[in-house]
């Protein structure tokens, strides 16, 4: 059946602009990390999708190895951007990364020039796109240049496969590193993904959300729900249909009693707020105007229908935010933690 966006989707979002770019993104984004691969049914992945999009969501976030398998969200997308979305590219903001595993050998992961342009032209091939409109850098290669990944990213855009580039997982001194050989490049860095939550909050103790500020780098920050703990399901055990039953990346482990106990509390005062919890994680990371965009990830429409009011009541008291912090501690989940060490 034919599908036409709804008319007043604009109105209903939020759009704040990257760092000092002139981009703007929708303040809540979506990711096709999980639920976009073959083990979900295609119909489920086009309701997310127009759904996202009648809300004002533009962006959607995409990497080479999103599946399973590895690529296949990149191939769904693809095929929904040419039954769903034709004509409306121009309306889209659409990312792509290269950084971890994607194919055998010493050329298929990190962030070397061989690997990222090789990758990059996969994933648009993927997509049936000419150009994605941010292409980033997945994770810092202690072992490649800086210099090789930024000249990298900086061909990516010369030869027109990506208008702008970012960084994921960076840490501080690192995010300094690659913006300043980027900017002597002529290609700024103009986006910087990395993970923050209530339960993961190492951006503000390396100093990244201040960093980006003085850099004038956008921010877009990733898994803000906590794969879903961040929400009621997990209260009292571990659902059928979750991520956690489902998926190893969120480990069972992480639902300790101490974290559960947490999570419980959370929920409290997001009742006390009229919010459930989800859009309470997400206002909380979008507090004061610090963070550019929320990445979720959903595996239903009404999932992305029940963040996105969040933007209803995006507004903490002094109070709120510090009993918040009381119950907002590290869960030890930042599966990306090393990827910041280096
Ligand atoms: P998340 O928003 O923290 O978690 C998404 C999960 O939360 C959903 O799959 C769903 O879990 C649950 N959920 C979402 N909305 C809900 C609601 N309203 N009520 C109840 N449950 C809800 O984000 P994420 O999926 O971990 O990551 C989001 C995106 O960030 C990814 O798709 C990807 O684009 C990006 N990312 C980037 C990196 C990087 O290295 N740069 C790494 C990870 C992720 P169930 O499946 O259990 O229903």
């Amino acid at each position: 059946m034919a599908w036409t966006p709804a008319e007043n989707r604009h109105e209903k979002m939020r759009y704040n602009r990257l760092g000092n770019s002139g981009l703007k993104l929708p303040a809540i984004s979506l990711g096709l990390w999980h639920n976009f691969g073959d083990d979900t049914p295609h119909q489920r992945k086009v309701e997310m999708c127009r759904t996202a999009f009648d809300l004002g969501i533009t962006h959607f976030d995409l990497a080479n190895n999103y599946g399973p398998p590895p690529g296949s969200a990149e191939t769904a997308f693809g095929r929904i951007l040419k039954d769903e979305f034709s004509g409306l590219r121009d309306q889209m903001v659409i990312s792509s990364k290269a950084g971890y595993l994607m194919w055998p050998g010493p050329y298929g992961e990190w962030g070397s020039r061989k690997y990222l342009i090789a990758s990059c032209d996969q994933s648009l091939k993927r997509m049936g796109l000419d150009y994605v409109d941010i292409f980033y850098s997945h994770r810092f290669d202690p072992d490649t240049p800086l210099e090789e990944t930024c000249g990298a990213l900086d061909h990516i855009v010369r030869s027109g496969r990506a208008l702008y580039v970012g960084i994921s997982s960076y840490n501080s001194q690192r995010t300094r590193e690659a913006a300043a050989i980027l900017k002597s490049l002529g290609t700024p860095c103009i986006i910087h993904q990395p993970s923050y939550s209530m339960l993961n909050r190492w951006v503000e103790d390396d100093g990244l959300i201040d960093t980006l500020e003085e850099l004038g780098i956008g921010s877009i920050v990733f898994s803000p729900l906590a794969q879903g703990m961040l929400t009621t399901k997990y209260l009292n055990g571990v659902p059928e249909e979750s991520r956690a039953a489902a998926s190893k990346s969120l480990n069972p482990d992480f639902l300790n009693d101490k974290n559960v106990e947490n999570i419980r509390q959370l929920n409290r005062i997001a009742e006390g707020r009229g919010q459930t919890l989800a859009q309470m994680a997400i206002a909380w990371v979008l507090r004061r105007g610090r963070i550019t965009s929320a990445l979720i990830g959903a595996s239903r429409a009404a999932q992305i229908v029940d963040c996105v009011k969040a933007l209803d009541n995006p507004d903490f008291t002094d109070a709120e935010l510090a009993e918040i912090d009381s119950f907002a501690r590290e869960a030890d989940i930042n599966l990306w933690a090393a990827s910041a060490e280096r």
